[in-house]
């Protein structure tokens, strides 16, 4: 059986969460984020859909959607004191893992150059066997994205044109787990900053399992992930 630990959010200089769609980072780890935006971490947002599908509405369009649904990501995201959102718009529900996809992830997190990335459990998807695809891709490119290829200067080589060189990043957290091993006890910070936003605040940014212990990680790459990094940088 999994130990169960709780612990503090990262406190490091620069954090990035990379998300398939507005709303997941405030479902899943906004308090972890928020606690470590109090504690003096810089947090950036990449989002690679805009949710332009995410409506049972008949009346609705996937451009209208995609404009309000970012327009809540970036007003939550304000709200968190995440300091950037950027929005790379693949097709809500037709996220692939391809090239083109790494490349942009590779590219965001050379610019952002984070310590610690956030993403989803590619592999231990919550809720098993019912979570969105794009959650399981987005996770999966990201972890791809983050070792070899930020990594090393010969992958994504046409980034050094731009200025933007190999960075090692040092740690993942990745939520929505159904295997979580590490726990954040972040609901006050969940609820301090949702009561601050109510009056602009479309979606809850309180986990929709709001039990006593708010957002779950799994920390898979406290065991291999900063190891490996460090002994072939
Ligand atoms: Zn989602």
């Amino acid at each position: 059986m999994t130990e169960l630990k709780i612990q503090p959010a990262p406190h490091v200089t620069s954090i990035l969460a990379i998300a398939a769609h507005p709303d997941d980072i405030e479902s899943w780890c906004a308090g972890t984020l928020a606690q470590s935006i109090d504690a003096g971490s810089t947090v950036r947002l990449v989002l690679v859909t805009s949710g332009d599908k995410g409506s049972s509405d008949p009346m609705m369009d996937r451009d209208r959607l995609a404009k309000i649904r970012e327009g809540e990501a970036t007003r939550a995201a304000q709200a968190l004191g995440i300091t950037d959102v950027h929005f790379l718009r693949h097709e809500d529900g037709d996220v692939e893992d391809t090239r083109a996809l790494r490349g942009e992830l590779v590219e965001w997190i050379r610019r952002w150059r984070p310590q610690v990335v956030f993403t989803h459990d590619p592999v231990w998807l919550l809720p098993p066997y019912l979570a969105h695809r794009d959650h399981r891709i987005v996770g999966r490119v990201t972890l791809d994205a983050i070792y070899p290829a930020t990594r090393d200067p010969l992958s994504f080589s046409e980034h050094l044109a731009s200025g933007l060189i190999p960075h090692a990043v040092e740690q993942v957290w990745l939520f929505a787990s159904a295997q979580a091993d590490t726990f954040v006890d972040s609901v006050r910070d969940s609820i301090a900053r949702s009561r601050c936003d109510s009056p602009m605040r479309a979606r809850p940014l309180i986990p929709r399992n709001s039990l006593p212990i708010g957002v779950s990680v799994r920390q898979r790459s406290v065991q291999w992930l900063p190891c490996h990094l460090q002994n072939h940088s």
